[in-house]
């Protein structure tokens, strides 16, 4: 008791700070028996960036899928921006729902038949309605920003891995979501290409972006999260400030991951 930092409610005025954008409030969810998610409480604020940290199998993944409406929790609570995601049934909230939350995944999957400018522009045309023009100069706004407009022409086959997930990310931004769930976007990554990845994030960041991360680079997720929780077996064992989380672990294990993640 008295270890994670109190779960305001959604009511406004309950807590100083940004309106949470996404809230999850004791979040279950079961693979057939297997207990996956018992009982996780999460919040993200407007323009915060939040991180997941935990050990492999603990079920981070699965949170975000939940969060995109990819999954279904058996009980709990889930809002984005207000909208009930754990409760939406028919397939075009769900469509809605996944133009407003970017997802960026270890793997980058760009469309290899694709130019790096096509990637980002297909989605708002084809999806967003967007005008063919003003989704190429919205395009190449964002390569601009994670450092890729030199490579607009080139192919993702023709490109390192550290600057197929710049283009990813880039690709996520093009529908203008409201947060981009980032899910260990490094992890496959050479080690000289991974800061940057690191760096792009820190730039949204920076411009206010609502990022939720999960992560195993904890130097980076001290230094850009509002709020780091640490999950472990399909639960929240310990949340709040990065300074405290990392600086002084209140419970055993997140001291023990802590450890053997240095
Ligand atoms: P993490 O991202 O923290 O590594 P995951 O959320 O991917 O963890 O997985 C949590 C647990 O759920 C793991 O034990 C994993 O094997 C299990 N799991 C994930 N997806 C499925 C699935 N589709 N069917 C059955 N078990 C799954
Ligand atoms: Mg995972």
């Amino acid at each position: 008791a008295g270890q994670r930092q109190s779960q305001p409610g959604s009511q406004p005025g309950s807590q100083p700070g940004p309106r949470p954008l996404v809230s999850l409030r004791d979040v279950h969810l079961a693979f057939g028996a297997t207990e996956v998610l018992k009982g996780i409480d999460v919040e993200v604020g407007q323009g915060q960036a939040v991180s997941i940290i935990g050990p492999s199998g603990s079920g981070k993944s699965t949170i975000l899928r939940c969060i995109t409406g990819l999954l279904r929790p058996q009980r709990g609570a889930i809002h984005v921006d207000g909208v009930a995601v754990h409760a939406l049934a028919a397939e075009a909230q769900l469509i809605a729902l996944r133009k407003q939350v970017g997802f960026v995944f270890q793997q980058y999957n760009l469309f290899p038949h694709l130019s790096v400018l096509e990637n980002l522009v297909i989605a708002p045309v084809r999806v967003g309605g967007v005008p063919r023009a003003r989704a190429i100069a919205h395009a190449r706004e964002l390569l601009a920003k994670v450092r890729m407009e030199h490579k607009e022409r080139a192919y993702p086959g023709e490109l390192s891995g550290g600057q197929q997930q710049r283009v990813a990310i880039a690709r996520a931004l093009a529908m203008r979501p409201k947060l981009i769930l980032f899910d260990e976007v490094t992890s496959a990554l050479d080690p000289e290409m991974v800061g940057e990845v690191l760096t792009v994030i820190r730039d949204l960041v920076e411009d206010g972006l609502t990022c939720l991360l999960v992560t195993h680079e904890m130097r980076f997720a001290e230094d850009v999260s509002d709020t780091v929780y640490f999950t472990e077996a399909g639960r929240i064992v310990e949340a709040g400030p990065p300074a405290r989380l990392f600086g002084a672990p209140a419970n055993p294990r997140t001291r023990a991951f802590l450890q053997r993640a240095a």
